[in-house]
């Protein structure tokens, strides 16, 4: 190729922001009909960026599901949160597409499921069938739509994925058809005072400005002087909308330019699973945690490493120190090149001289390192890169409102993100060894409890935490429950197609559950969220008299169990 050329085709790359060609032409859309959607590639999610589109299925469970392109199925998993029933399918040109929240498969991959689920005894599954199991044609049907999982309602998780890095890709750029002519909303923008001289209208304070206006004419609200002294940073509010959907989606590209200079810019066109969680530095968490509302930053914190970054000018600090009118441009573009514009002025004024005397702080945290916090009743362990920026840890201990066996801690602050995992240490005195296994650590949240994965070692209990806020340790004594919803001891169950239990367990939850009709495993369907297990009667019911069995287990090894003779 002509140098000139490639340096022009470059050129123009960079301009439209998309870096790299993916087929036009290879993958069907996975649905029939309109494609609408309630989910989109890179959306603001908690603690990671949505990985594909979610498409609608006109609010039902049983929409057929197609592949997209031929190819054979690599994985298939059965788990009862994340995607739920999902399809994983290796392409030959070098992609996977995946299908979530499935409710059932096709014929063949579900009796194939089925016999490794009856040879594991379990629901839950992850097989990676060989490249000569399970081949799909382009446009077979593989599945039905579902909503099981991690699914607020039914429809389909769609991803494309590069089957070498795994990093998913925003299918849109595959030229799946989909209406968009809306260009994104924007609400508000929020100015930061990045240090502790900064001031914004003479107050060391951040302050939220809400927007009017629509498409490129957005201003602030009542047009409102903003005076501002030493470094400040921004962050904004926005979100996407597309044709025939109500649902909020997230938008492609953010840029800012200050006085002309492009100063910042991302934008979310494919991005590493391992790097997802970056998300809490790259919003404003406390905002979030506080309002639940996301204002996406343009300052970089210094242990960010998050790939979406174009330009990040001095970390999104912006410093003027001189007594200029500043004009500020932001510009918010959604995949399909609808663009919203928000336009406003700052008055800087000169910073004031700094007084140089650095405090010294009790427990500081260089985000860099390693961290540990120790006391006679809580040690708390956090590797290396666990925080995105250096800060002054604190935790304070008080009696727990109810009955516990530890103290509540509030471990610093649940507005602070954690990225790595860290665990807990709490020693305890004189728990019985039978007491034991039904203790756990619990994260207090608006009075409820949540269960944290807990074992003792000695007299001492300890868990993996994910997030910083108040815990404490608590018993679960309570056994699960177990409603038979159709049948019970001594009924005849003739014709019937399925038995269905509702089962449920109040504080640690259920763990585990197994059935088995005359001693032999039979395979039920367990779906959290509706708290219903199901077993589709099979050749594991024989003729006349059978004993049902149900034992289930909460996660402090509390057990109930159900027995009943039922005849066929
Ligand atoms: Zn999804």
């Amino acid at each position: 190729m002509n140098r000139f050329i490639a340096v022009g085709i470059l050129v123009l790359i960079c301009i439209t922001g998309q870096t790299q060609e993916y087929p036009k032409d290879y993958f069907q859309q996975p649905v029939d009909g309109k494609l609408l959607l309630s989910g989109n590639f890179g959306e603001l999610r908690s603690d990671h960026f949505h990985s594909g589109l979610d498409f609608k299925t006109g609010g039902k469970i049983g929409a057929k599901i197609y592949a997209s392109a031929d190819g054979y199925i690599a994985r298939i998993k059965i788990s009862l949160s994340g995607f739920g029933k999902a399809i994983y399918i290796k392409h030959p040109n070098g992609y996977i597409t995946v299908y979530g929240h499935l409710n059932h498969f096709s014929k063949d991959i579900e009796s194939y499921v089925r016999k490794k689920q009856y040879e594991r005894e379990s629901f839950t599954i992850e097989l990676f069938p060989k490249a000569s199991e399970l081949k799909v044609k382009k446009g077979e049907v593989i599945a039905f739509s579902g909503n099981t999982g991690g699914s607020a309602g039914p429809h389909l998780h769609y991803e494309i994925r590069d089957s070498k890095t795994e990093k998913p890709i925003n299918p849109v750029f595959f030229g799946f058809k989909i209406k968009d002519y809306i260009k994104p909303k924007i609400k508000a923008v929020k100015i930061y005072a990045s240090s502790e001289n900064s001031k914004i209208n003479d107050k060391n304070e951040d302050v939220v400005y809400k927007t009017s206006g629509w498409g490129l004419k957005y201003r602030l609200k009542n047009d409102p002087s903003i005076k501002v002294k030493g470094p400040i940073s921004l962050g904004i509010s926005t979100y996407d909308l597309t044709n025939d959907s109500y649902n909020k989606v997230g938008v492609y590209q953010i840029s800012l330019k200050v006085d002309s200079q492009l100063v910042y810019r991302h934008k979310i066109e494919r991005f590493a699973f391992s790097e997802s969680k970056y998300i809490n530095s790259f919003i404003d968490y406390a905002h979030y945690i506080a309002e639940r509302e996301r204002f996406q930053r343009i300052e970089k914190d210094p242990g960010n490493k998050l790939s979406l970054y174009g330009r990040v000018e001095n970390s999104g600090v912006l410093e003027f120190n001189d007594t200029l009118v500043h004009h500020v441009v932001y510009e918010v573009m959604d995949v399909h090149n609808n663009i919203s514009r928000l336009q406003f002025n700052v008055q800087s004024e000169l910073s004031d001289s700094i007084s140089g005397e650095e405090k010294k702080k009790k427990n500081w945290f260089d985000y860099r390192n390693a961290n540990k916090y120790s006391h006679s009743t809580i040690k708390l362990n956090f590797k290396k890169r666990s925080f995105y920026r250096s800060f002054e840890f604190k935790v304070s201990e008080k009696k727990h409102k109810l009955p516990a066996y530890s103290n509540e801690f509030a471990i610093h602050t649940d507005q602070t993100p954690v990225h790595r995992p860290f665990t807990i240490q709490i020693p305890l005195k004189s728990i019985k060894t039978e007491m034991k296994e039904k203790l756990f650590i619990a994260r207090i949240n608006d009075g409820e409890y949540s269960l944290q994965n807990s074992k003792f070692t000695g007299d001492t209990i300890s868990a993996t935490l994910r997030k910083f806020g108040n815990y404490v340790v608590i018993a679960d004594t309570t056994k699960p429950t177990i409603k038979a919803l159709n049948i019970h001891n001594g009924k005849n169950i003739e014709g019937y197609k399925r038995l269905v239990f509702e089962i449920d367990d109040d504080l640690s939850g259920v763990d585990e559950f197994r059935a088995t009709i005359n001693d032999k495993w039979i395979l039920c369907e367990y779906e959290p969220k509706t708290k219903r297990l199901v077993y589709t009667i099979d050749d594991r019911m024989q003729k006349g008299e059978n004993r049902v069995v149900l034992r289930i287990k909460d996660a402090c090894q509390n057990e109930k169990t159900f027995e009943a003779v039922v005849s066929f």
